[in-house]
């Protein structure tokens, strides 16, 4: 039988020992994938060429000369770019797009010989919460196929938690990595907005997107966020700040201060089963040394409508180059410029990607401008504001991720509100540009996992990922 590798540090071990090889790992990944094609986690599987790339790397490591992920396989949410291979945003406007570049992180985890199995299924243009907004079908929730897996990297969450592949990346514009880890019991970190480039991740809302990783635990996540991390001149917004060595901070064990906002604990739509173990949760935080303390949030009500504003408004802008001309998609029915657009468009776009284009077009238009779009801006400053000075005086904020475990598949999607407010925990991070992990703490009676978030100070991942290192260590 195969083995079924769920940390890193386990392939290494058997790498060394000469117990497996990249080859025979890749193989194993390839052959659970046929297995689990039902989940629908892939749009493309890069099979050949990740077992050329093992059979490189296998001579590198006979030869000592491998980088720092050799041995480490990956999925890519698609709508981040890698040369010469398909990117659709799961959309099917793009048609048979093929990137031209690569996304500087998928570089940078070339260049440490990381080995990139395949792209995956997601919300079209990563706009949703349940991955039912793919012009490619439903992704299954591998714990309970009769459930969404999250949104809007859900291929990617669904790859990780089905071991086909060892970790996926995905982008997180307003929980998008999150999210889809807490319904799929795993780890998904969106970073501080400017530790990881955006280079070659396809644009949905630029002031709020951020590449994160998917992962079983801590060590891999600290890992590939070293290799990701850092400065980069193709994006003006990532920041120069020098990137720690997460992963030698791990085992610092410290005892925080702590904070969880009562609005969201208080919130009606918040499950009640999760609210109590979330209070059990406090208590036995307490016990352990730490400081737990409630902190007045009055704006939670805000978040979403800010959100929905302000990217509706950046995704209008960001996806006007998508007209039959540039990229992708050009309509067979069409006979003249005006028709080009309008029938690529049509006929290209999915009705949510539709829906929200529309709304930033209204939201930005001159007479609503500053009834809504300036009126965001400020209300997102005021958050920011808010939320600085609440982590002033503590290191984290707690709270659950998502206010259920995972939904039924086409229970809401015909109910845009309803999905809307499914983000109500996770766009705040978003929202503030601060750091933001899901950690896969709980299981519900009902079967089904559900994670609780921490957020923390701009470029606090070090703690962050300490911090969670132990919450997690501590859960085993
Ligand atoms: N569910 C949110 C949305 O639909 C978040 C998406 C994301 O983070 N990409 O906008």
């Amino acid at each position: 039988m195969e083995k079924i590798y769920s940390s890193f540090e386990a392939i290494q071990q058997d790498l060394k020992t000469q117990q497996t090889t990249c080859q025979l790992i890749v193989k194993a990944y390839l052959h659970r994938i046929d297995e689990n094609k039902h989940l629908n986690a892939f749009l493309e599987i890069f099979a050949d060429e990740a077992m050329q790339k093992a059979q490189e790397i296998d001579a590198k490591i006979a030869q000592n000369n491998a980088g720092k992920l050799a041995g480490m396989v990956i999925a890519i949410k698609d709508n981040i770019c890698y040369k010469d291979h398909k990117v659709s945003a799961s959309s099917k406007i793009l048609g048979n797009f093929e990137s031209l570049f690569s996304a500087t992180v998928v570089e940078r985890l070339l260049a440490e010989d990381a080995i990139i199995i395949g792209r995956t299924n997601c919300d079209e243009f990563a706009m949703g919460s349940s991955n039912e907004n793919s012009a490619f079908g439903n992704v299954l929730n591998p714990i309970d196929n009769s459930k969404v897996p999250g949104g809007s990297s859900g291929g990617s969450a669904v790859a990780v938690k089905a071991n086909l592949c060892l970790v996926a990346l995905g982008s997180d514009t307003g929980g998008s990595i999150r999210q889809p880890a807490s319904f799929c019991d795993i780890v998904g970190l969106k970073p501080t907005y400017g530790r990881v480039s955006r280079n070659g991740l396809i644009a949905y809302a630029s002031s709020f997107d951020q590449i994160g990783p998917f992962t079983n635990n801590i060590a891999d996540a600290a890992l590939v966020m070293e290799v990701m991390s850092g400065a980069d001149k193709m994006d003006s917004t990532c920041s120069a700040q020098e990137v720690p060595q997460y992963s030698n901070h791990l085992n610092d064990k410290k005892t925080y201060k702590i904070t969880y906002f009562n609005s969201c604990i208080e919130n009606d739509g918040l499950d009640a089963e999760i609210k109590a173990k979330f209070m059990t949760f406090v208590e036995e935080l307490k016990t352990a040394g730490h400081t737990v303390e409630a902190t007045d949030f009055p704006y939670l009500d805000y978040l979403v409508p800010t959100y929905y504003v302000l990217t509706t408004a950046e995704a209008s802008s960001n996806l006007a180059r998508y007209d039959g001309v540039h990229f992708g998609y050009r309509s067979p029915n069409a006979v003249d410029l005006e028709s080009t657009y309008l029938k690529s468009r049509s006929e290209g776009f999915g009705e949510e990607v539709k829906r929200r284009i529309m709304l930033g077009t209204y939201v930005l238009s001159s007479g609503f401008y500053d009834a809504y779009y300036t009126k965001a801006q400020k209300v997102r400053r005021i958050l920011k504001t808010k939320t600085e000075e609440i982590l002033s005086d503590y290191d984290f904020i707690l709270s659950p991720t998502s206010p259920h475990t995972p939904f039924d598949l086409g229970k809401q999607v015909d109910d845009p509100i309803k999905m809307y407010l499914e983000d109500i925990y996770t766009v705040h991070a978003n929202l503030t540009s601060l750091p933001s992990i899901s950690l896969p703490l709980n299981k519900h009676t009902n079967g089904l996992p559900y994670g609780f978030q921490l957020t923390t100070k701009s470029f606090n991942e070090t703690a962050l990922l300490a911090f969670s290192h132990q919450l997690l260590q501590n859960k085993n």
